[in-house]
């Protein structure tokens, strides 16, 4: 990571804390904890995940229930840090400090808490953006439908194996780079 880009890290991490002061998060505890944590950056590669909250092995964990002491890193999609992207990458990292606060699993009450963040209405929608721009990055070849035009990104060739889902005619492979 670039000192751009760490920066770019930086201020976002002290945005969200502050964001999640205002939502009652417990200042002298919980936010205080939050801001020792690594940040760092997924592949470029990834498509699906956007950001992951990485543990020491348990055997170093000083409670069951883990905490922010007990996360090794939390790494997030290098392309969220474009401009574009910051209320997704808040988002995403509001997402990790609740996992980091030992809420493990996608539960109810997880989701509750997610819930809170100011722009979470627009999560779905950015992501599913995000994730068909990594999509598109990710892919060498286009299938293409002769007929109707209709384009599919993928990483390999259809190899004549694939046909239109609207008017079943064979897909031809057009390579992108
Ligand atoms: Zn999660
Ligand atoms: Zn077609």
């Amino acid at each position: 990571m670039n000192q751009e880009e760490s920066l770019i890290l930086k201020k976002s991490v002290n945005s969200v804390l502050d964001t999640m002061v205002k939502l009652g998060f417990d200042i002298t505890k919980e936010i205080s904890e939050l801001k020792n944590i690594n940040m760092g950056l997924l592949r470029k590669s990834s498509v699906y995940r956007h950001g992951v909250t990485r543990y020491l092995p348990t055997s170093k964990w000083n409670s069951t229930n883990p905490n922010p002491s007990c996360v090794r890193v939390v790494d997030i999609h290098p392309l969220l840090l474009e401009s574009e992207w910051e209320i997704y990458r808040e988002i995403i990292i509001f997402h990790e400090f609740i996992h980091c606060l030992g809420y493990l699993g996608h539960n109810k009450t997880f989701y509750k808490l997610e819930s809170l963040w100011p722009t979470i209405k627009q999560k779905k929608s950015l992501g599913n953006k995000f994730m068909n721009i990594l999509k598109l990055k990710n892919s060498t070849w286009k299938w293409v439908c002769p007929k109707c035009n209709i384009e599919v990104f993928r990483q390999r060739r259809s190899s004549g194996k694939y046909i239109c889902i609207k008017c079943k005619c064979k897909l031809l492979d057009k390579a992108i780079r």
